[in-house]
């Protein structure tokens, strides 16, 4: 694990936009006194609904430096309800308007986002206002614009931000990138990454363009999107993309299927595949020059499995991605490391999102500068 470790912190200090010196630990150190590098680090959920009641609040009960000590909710029952369940003080507990109210209260060190896409950024900028770190679910919002406001406030405050890609911290995962970094079957050629899966009441968030900003490709085409940009260590100098709509009723607002294309520079490509409307996409093979590898199921809570051309296991112990999310984003803000996924991270796969709609919509490729 050391070795996978040490070779994902290379590709971040070569990669990372992150790696200016974050003044904010020097803001804190004089304004608390000596960093405390033992501490834990103070959580508030903010949106308490399907991932914060299901995988965060049991999540962080498994970390190492990361405590649940806040919520956010407009729901005055789910209030009650998580008060008696995790016992967190009347104190810590805020609704949508009184957020701001943070601005003096310790034990909230960071607000985790976890509303519909359209509304992390209102909240993420709240949250830096009451000088909060800020950890956003993805996609980091719905338009570029909005995610650079995002980084432009947190920047504004000092406080540190990024992104729950969840999976950059599954240890498969980390050992696909470094196989990749290391050229150990040499140079990637060509990469396949699908994920995707039949939702299902009509009427949910996520079928709403104003509060989703778009449908399969938004909610888990990311993710294959995302493994492109991993794997490959570049940025895609050009996209096009093709949408299949089987239900234009339901899908009247969002794509349904989403087949895209990334060239990038020098010549690899990755092909990619994302539906709300089947199950069976949860995978990606990652083609170089000697061989291949890749994971099948490659993007779920658990049971992520790997495989490669030459026999040799990929057997890593499963981890709980959330907490070591949250762990990471801790140690970062504990030991002034910047993140491996950072508000840039997010905003890049925004813009590349809205250019593939562009080209979906168009039938022409898109050139990203
Ligand atoms: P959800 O619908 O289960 O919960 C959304 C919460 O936001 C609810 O508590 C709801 O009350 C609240 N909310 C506040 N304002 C709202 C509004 N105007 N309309 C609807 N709900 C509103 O959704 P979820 O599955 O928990 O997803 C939340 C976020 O987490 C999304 O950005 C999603 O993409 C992300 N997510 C990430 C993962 C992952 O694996 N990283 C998994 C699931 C969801």
């Amino acid at each position: 694990m050391t070795a996978h470790r040490q070779s994902r912190r290379e590709f971040i200090r070569t990669t990372s936009l992150a790696a200016a010196a974050a003044p904010w630990l020097a803001a804190l150190s004089s304004r608390a006194g000596a960093v405390d590098p033992n501490r834990k680090i103070g959580f508030a959920l903010c949106g308490l609904g399907g991932l914060s009641s299901s995988q965060l609040a049991p999540a962080l009960q498994t970390t190492k430096h990361c405590r649940l000590a806040g919520i956010v909710t407009g729901t005055p029952a789910k209030a009650a309800a998580w008060k008696a369940k995790y016992n967190i003080p009347d104190k810590n507990i805020y609704n949508y308007e009184t957020m701001g109210d943070m601005a003096g209260n310790p034990d909230i060190d960071v607000v985790y986002v976890v509303t519909p896409n359209a509304l992390h950024g209102d909240l993420a900028i709240k949250a830096a206002k009451a000088g909060k770190h800020v950890l956003s679910e993805k996609p980091m919002e719905v338009s570029v614009e909005k995610c650079q406001k995002m980084i432009d406030a947190c920047k504004a405050a000092n406080r540190m931000l990024a992104v729950g890609y969840r999976n950059r911290f599954e240890p498969h995962t980390m050992e696909c990138i470094r196989l990749a970094r290391e050229k150990v079957f040499g140079p990637v050629k060509t990469i396949e990454a699908s994920f995707g899966f039949a939702i299902g009441d009509p009427d949910q968030w996520r079928l709403k363009h104003a509060l989703s900003g778009g449908g399969a490709l938004m909610d888990v085409g990311i993710y294959a999107l995302q493994t492109a940009r991993y794997i490959s260590g570049q940025e895609p100098v050009e996209v096009s993309a093709r949408e299949v709509k089987t239900d234009p009723v339901k899908f009247k607002e969002v794509d349904e299927t989403m087949a895209f294309r990334l060239q990038f520079p020098g010549g690899v490509t990755a092909s990619c595949q994302t539906t709300f409307s089947f199950f069976g996409l949860n995978s990606y093979t990652v083609r170089a020059e000697k061989g291949w590898f890749g994971l099948g199921p490659a993007y779920g809570y658990n049971g992520v499995q790997g495989r490669r051309s030459d026999g040799q296991a990929m057997d890593f112990a499963e981890v709980n991605q959330f907490a070591a999310e949250m762990d990471d984003f801790s140690q970062c803000i504990l030991n002034n490391k910047p993140t491996i996924v950072p508000g840039e991270e997010g905003l890049r796969d925004v813009k590349i999102m809205m250019a593939i709609y562009e080209s979906a919509k168009t039938g022409q490729p898109v050139k990203l500068g």
